[in-house]
């Protein structure tokens, strides 16, 4: 398989560390709110990566984070704790707040067909392993203590700008309006590791270590937490293109210092959702929720099609008409399927059509993802000439990656057995086509017609009986 790795900037061959098994690492949602489609774009195409490896084989390990403590409002170690921010927001505590939108995030994920990872690690539970690298990094040289703080010293490190040319003073840190230089730090790109003096009121959430009372940087979270259940040598790690820099690059840094040799092989970055206004942002404009659209009508699994028409590392504008229009490809999608269905072929699957129909789906895969061309390869199949039997075979074979639910949604549509033939009976005949006009009369509320149909068969001398399997009836 071919992916797009950020750090060479190129795609390249998917090799992992250990033949047949792949070691994952996500970074897992802040919960100080609901996640909105955007962050969960990111989360269905990282679910996509995932059960496309599993798919080809790999035994694949992953593991997130849920961050529940250090993410301040800007990524740079700038502003107010989030989760703090959350708490207010609703006057709950911080592990109420992170408890509540933890398992929002998790429902959400449920909706939308994206599998939970083998580990889910919140970061106010992985406090000792923080403690220990960081332990190790002041011992190694590569961070110091200042104001009560312990930083990352980026000046110790051949290249700290890994994923693109960012020159030193180019970066905004320090100069951004409304938020002050830390002078604590010997250098612009330095990062906190460990927080004894917030920068803000309080923090609700703290912990005994070496360096005093405090709390962790977030950057560090995500590089324990992945070394500690996945080891040394990382093959994958994914997030939002806006999480490269700074956190990714920081993840790098402190987690390569610590190790001692490369750390994480791949790297796979998923481009933003937008709105036609920017940047999706949960305090301005529509909070774009799963549960918004499933109130507006929507099936959650229309949102995860939308998003693998396009390819993820192209940004991609979210608009209501947009999505009407996965809609009625969706429709049309599971109706072409649902007269699949219906024709109840008990045919042999064609192994020979089903090798060569698989061979265009798993080429788009394998070309980096790409999730559009593996839909445009399910349109091939229902239009190839093969039994009915090979095409449900491989659309079943193809959603265990593409997680659209095609045969459940399907098999609502299929129309029930078709009726009785009409009778050659004048009078049988009669009698049933009351009968069907006195169901469609009972559909339509319309008793008074319903009753007075059983009442003129009743003068006929036919009685009706109303089971569970319909309407039954007897000549007296
Ligand atoms: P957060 O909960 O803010 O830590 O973000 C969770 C994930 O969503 C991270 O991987 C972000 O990079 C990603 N993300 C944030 N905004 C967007 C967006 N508009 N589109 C896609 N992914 C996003
Ligand atoms: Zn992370």
């Amino acid at each position: 398989m071919l992916i797009y790795n950020s750090l060479s900037r190129k795609k390249e061959e998917f090799v992992p560390n250990v033949e047949g098994k792949v070691n994952m690492y996500t970074c897992g949602p802040t919960v100080y709110h609901y996640a909105h489609i955007g962050n969960l774009r990111s989360y269905i195409m990282e679910d996509i990566l995932e059960k496309y490896l599993r798919y080809l084989g790999y035994d694949v390990k992953r593991v997130m984070n849920i961050t529940d403590v250090g993410h301040l409002t800007s990524d740079a170690d700038e502003g107010e704790d989030k989760m703090l921010k959350g708490a207010k927001r609703e006057k709950k505590t911080v592990m109420e707040i992170a408890k509540f939108y933890t398992d929002a995030f998790f429902a959400d994920c449920k909706k939308l067909n994206i599998k939970t990872p083998d580990v889910v690690a919140p970061a106010t539970e992985c406090i000792d392993s923080f403690i220990e690298v960081i332990t190790s990094l002041i011992e190694k040289g590569y961070a110091y203590e200042a104001g009560g703080n312990i930083y990352f010293d980026t000046s110790k490190l051949k290249q700290y700008y890994v994923f693109n040319d960012f020159k030193e003073d180019d970066l905004a840190v320090g100069v951004r309006e409304g938020v002050e230089e830390d002078t604590n730090k010997r250098n612009k790109a330095d990062f906190v590791l460990w927080f004894t003096k917030s920068k803000f009121d309080d923090q609700e959430l703290k912990w005994d270590s070496p360096w005093g009372v405090g709390y962790p940087g977030w950057h560090i979270e995500c590089s324990c937490i992945s070394m500690k259940n996945l080891g040394e040598y990382l093959d994958i790690h994914c997030g939002g293109i806006d999480n490269a820099f700074p956190h990714h690059t920081n993840e790098i840094a402190q987690s390569e210092a610590y190790v001692g040799h490369k750390w994480c092989n791949y790297w796979f970055h998923v481009h933003h959702l937008n709105t036609n206004s920017g940047k999706m942002s949960k305090s301005s404009g529509e909070f774009l929720t799963v549960s918004l659209l499933e109130q507006k009508g929507y099936n959650p699994l229309v949102y995860r099609m939308f998003c693998l028409q396009s390819h993820y590392r192209k940004s991609l504008v979210f608009s209501y008409e947009n999505l009407d229009n996965t809609v009625t490809a969706y429709n049309k999608l599971t109706a072409r399927i649902a007269a699949l269905i219906a024709q109840n072929d008990t045919a042999p699957v064609d192994e020979a059509a089903a090798d060569a129909l698989r061979a265009g789906f798993k080429e788009a895969l394998d070309n980096d993802l790409n999730t559009s061309l593996a839909i445009t390869a399910l349109y091939d199949l229902l239009k190839a000439d093969t039994n009915p039997a090979t095409k449900l075979a491989l659309i079943e074979e193809y959603d265990t990656v593409l997680g659209l639910d095609l045969i459940e949604a399907a098999k609502k549509q299929v129309k029930p057995q078709e009726a009785a033939p009409v009778s050659d009976d004048p009078f049988i005949a009669e009698i049933e086509e009351m009968i069907q006009k006195r169901k469609e009369a009972k559909a339509a509320k319309d008793y008074a017609t319903a009753d007075a149909i059983r009442k003129a068969l009743a003068d006929k001398g036919v009685t009706l009986i109303d089971t569970p399997q319909g309407t039954k009836y007897q000549i007296n």
